[in-house]
């Protein structure tokens, strides 16, 4: 008895290196069960040589999908069926659909941000948007933001991974307004001063690198609202600063929940308890 109802459990996984802190299973789990659904949500730490086989095993063990994390967003690409026109666009899945034995790629990331940048701020159209940092992170952010149809300046420690980055843009979209800012003060300050939205991308601040921050924090002004990604610790240096001086900040953990949200619906075809899978992360926080 115990083992067909078993049989029936769907899984859905977490393909990354490492995986151990991730808070998605704890997200996901809470979401299927709030919802009753019979599936399970587990982690997977797999090294850089196993990656095509992971992959494969989600066809062969029969799971609904994945989630992928770093360092595989980009490097999974390759061992998939058809991958959505954003994924392909800016060369990152973090969200696999086995469907019926056909395996789909997408990006969730940029839609987990732009919808709680627009619950905790506006529709970024038409506003002067400063991004720190040229990881995979920046690349999507960009990408959303740009599609939105903000102007975009791109500030990296590494300059030539900005000029890189804005470089394939670029290439999607001509017209797209899309600037590198040199990694110096005076460059940095014109843009920052003429910036409405401020969104680090860079690992900086977060655990446990967290006395650093991107750029200068006394350039920051009241006129901008500022959003760090990070979301552990919960509140950076940089969105400590942005608490008091600008008119608004927000850390990144519903950019985490509503791109966790984005893949449970393409899994399941419903729509995610988003404020349960938020209060659950909570728990573990605060409980921590
Ligand atoms: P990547 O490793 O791809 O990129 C890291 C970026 O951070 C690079 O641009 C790097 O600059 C920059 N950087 C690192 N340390 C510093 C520093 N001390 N000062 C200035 N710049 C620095 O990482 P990701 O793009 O995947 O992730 C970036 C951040 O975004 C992480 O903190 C991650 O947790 C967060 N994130 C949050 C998500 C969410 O859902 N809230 C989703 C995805 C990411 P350089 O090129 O010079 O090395």
């Amino acid at each position: 008895m115990y083992l067909n109802e078993a049989a029936k459990t769907r899984t859905v996984g977490l393909l990354g290196h490492p995986v151990q802190h991730s808070y998605s299973p704890i997200m996901q789990n809470a979401a299927f069960e709030y919802l009753n659904l019979d599936y399970i949500y587990l982690p997977f730490d797999v090294d850089p040589e196993n990656l095509g086989t992971a992959v494969k095993g989600i066809k062969a063990l029969g799971f609904i999908g994945v989630n992928v994390t770093v360092p595989y967003k980009n490097d999974v690409i390759k061992y998939l069926d058809w991958v959505s026109e954003d994924a392909d666009s800016i060369g990152s899945v973090n969200t696999i659909h086995n469907c019926n034995g056909c395996l789909n790629g997408y990006t969730t990331d940029g839609e987990g941000f732009m919808k709680s940048l627009i619950d905790e701020w506006q529709n970024p159209s038409g506003c002067n948007a400063v991004i720190a940092g040229a990881g995979g992170s920046a690349r999507a952010t960009a990408y959303a933001l740009l599609k939105s149809g903000a102007n975009v300046r791109i500030i990296n420690r590494t300059k030539e991974r900005a000029v890189n980055l804005a470089r394939s843009l670029k290439k999607l979209d001509s017209k797209w307004s899309l600037e590198v800012v040199d990694y110096d003060y005076d460059d940095m300050q014109k843009a920052i001063g003429m910036a409405d939205l401020l969104v680090n991308c860079t690992s900086a601040g977060m655990y446990p690198n967290v006395n650093s921050s991107p750029f200068p924090l006394e350039l920051l002004h009241k006129e901008m609202f500022v959003y760090d990604q990070v979301y552990n610790p919960f509140e950076t240096k940089l969105l400590n600063k942005a608490k008091e001086v600008c008119i608004g900040a927000s850390n990144g953990l519903m950019m985490l929940v509503y791109q966790g949200a984005a893949s449970f619906k393409i899994w399941t075809g419903k729509e995610a308890p988003a404020q349960i899978m938020r209060s659950e992360i909570m728990k573990t926080i605060t409980d921590n």
